[in-house]
């Protein structure tokens, strides 16, 4: 056997010799392919990445939950091997979309009460609903479902505020998702926290628990500058500091919110009177700014804040319009959110970008005023920098972590194709979300939920609402 195995070495050696001396060169060896965790193959690879590069016929190769590779299928199918691997020819591979402003729980409050103004449907319905039945068991069911048709909808960030905000990191945790959480803290009592002080130090304990999470990126969040007083606002943003977490704040939402704050500081306009106050830092995340004029974007553009956009709970609400082809002609981070479903009434990002698209153009006499491609970048990379995430998340490409999902090109409501932009932000609906991948994990595949229970959200979803009934009837 010995023998055997030392003529096979000799003779091999005598060949390579031969070969190298006759043709200059040793003999070809066989490239070792990489591993991958997953391959996703075929398909159109739309980056968003700077160039902005689309790739037919592309492929992405992931490992250890970041992507490692993104190329032309023929490229990444030869340097590659991976234990799994996914056809998505035909279809569209596009970055997770990050949803900048929600509140998750009030999935459970969709449709309680629409078509009113923004004081009524708060004092008359929100309020009351939330005291009487907000609890940690209820956060939890609001959450998984918001979570399930956030998923389904190929949304795979999402940036929240509410109460019991350690039980929505912990059901996000579960679900797989990516979120950016804050516990909402505000001057009066909520569900959870009777004062400040006791919202202050939740918070405290929340971001030390959950800070080096791969998936929870826990906040500080202070709710709104007509509803937290100067002194508060500044301990947020301390602790925000203190602990190098993202301070998450809606601003400048209503002519009612401008007043107000006009009236108790000296006539300063809300942008105005907190960054006078020195309330913003480098990881603020604002949502809805609409009542700004060019001046307060500067002061926003200076401080390098994010911004949500949430045009469909703003319309709903007529709220007004947020100036947002200013923000991005400005070099601003902003990203759309859909805020709460029950002021929406639904988390599709896909709406979100339609009606972004639209509401500008309308807003402005401009059908040039907001392009697909801008409307498709909020939703993706501009999602990812209103959240200060950009250096991670985003697009697709080599070192940012695999939030990517897969979606249908073929259904009747996307049939023809011309243009992929126009596709994905004025035809595709969230009904057409195939598969999601999220930090490299299925969470999703072929449209069959893999981390959450969908008729047990249901059935959740349904017994509270008998539950919320009754309470407002009493
Ligand atoms: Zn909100």
């Amino acid at each position: 056997m010995d023998k055997l195995k030392y003529f096979f070495a000799i003779f091999f050696l005598f060949v390579s010799l031969v070969s190298t001396v006759a043709l200059g060169r040793p003999l070809p060896r066989k490239s070792v392919p990489l591993s991958a965790d997953l391959l996703i193959v075929g398909g159109t690879v739309v980056t968003m990445g700077e160039d902005r590069r689309v790739i037919d016929n592309g492929a992405v190769a992931i490992k250890g939950g970041k992507i490692v590779a993104v190329g032309k299928r023929v490229e990444i199918a030869k340097q590659y091997r991976a234990k799994e691997t996914i056809n998505a020819t035909g279809k569209a591979v596009i970055p997770g979309l990050i949803n900048t402003h929600t509140h998750v729980p009030m999935s459970l409050f969709r449709g309680i009460a629409d078509d009113l103004d923004l004081q009524e449907w708060l004092t008359k319905y929100i309020f009351p609903a939330e005291a009487k039945n907000v609890d940690e068991p209820f956060v939890r069911a609001g959450t998984r479902l918001g979570l399930a048709e956030m998923i389904r909808g190929g949304t795979t960030t999402y940036c929240d505020m509410y109460y019991f905000e350690d039980a929505i990191a912990d059901e996000t945790k579960k679900a797989g998702m990516r979120g950016v959480l804050g516990e909402t803290i505000i001057d009066f009592p909520v569900p959870d926290n009777k004062t400040w002080e006791a919202g202050l130090a939740y918070t405290e304990r929340f971001i030390k628990k959950w800070r080096n999470d791969p998936l929870i990126v826990p906040a500080v969040a202070p709710h709104a500058p007509y509803t937290v007083s100067q002194d508060h606002l500044l301990q947020a943003r301390d602790l925000s500091n203190r602990l190098k977490a993202p301070l998450v704040f809606h601003l400048a939402e209503a002519n009612t919110e401008t007043e107000f704050i006009q009236q108790k500081y000296q006539g300063m306009r809300p942008i105005e009177f907190v960054e006078k106050i020195g309330f913003f830092n480098d990881r603020t995340i604002t949502a809805h700014v609409i009542q700004a004029n060019e001046a307060e974007l500067d002061l926003l553009k200076k401080h390098d804040v994010g911004v949500g956009h949430c045009p469909q709970s703003n319309m709903k609400l007529a709220a007004g319009v947020a100036p947002v082809p200013m923000m991005l002609k400005k070099g601003m981070r902003v990203g759309l959110g859909t805020d709460g479903a029950a002021s929406n009434n639904d988390l599709s990002m896909w709406e979100e970008m339609d009606t972004a698209a639209k509401l500008h153009k309308l807003n402005s006499g401009d059908p040039k005023a907001l392009s697909a491609e801008q409307a498709f970048a909020m939703a993706t990379i501009g999602g990812a920098n209103a959240l200060h995430m950009e250096k991670t998340i985003g697009s697709i490409e080599a070192g940012k972590l695999a939030d990517i999902v897969i979606v249908d090109l073929d259904s009747l409501n996307q049939t023809p194709l011309y243009n992929i932009y126009s596709h994905l932000v004025y035809a595709t609906k969230a009904n057409d979300v195939r598969t999601v991948i999220i930090n490299g994990r299925v969470v999703m595949l072929n449209r069959r939920l893999l981390t959450l229970n969908e008729s047990a959200i249901k059935r959740d979803a349904n017994a509270y609402r008998t539950k919320i009934i009754k309470s407002l009837s009493k």
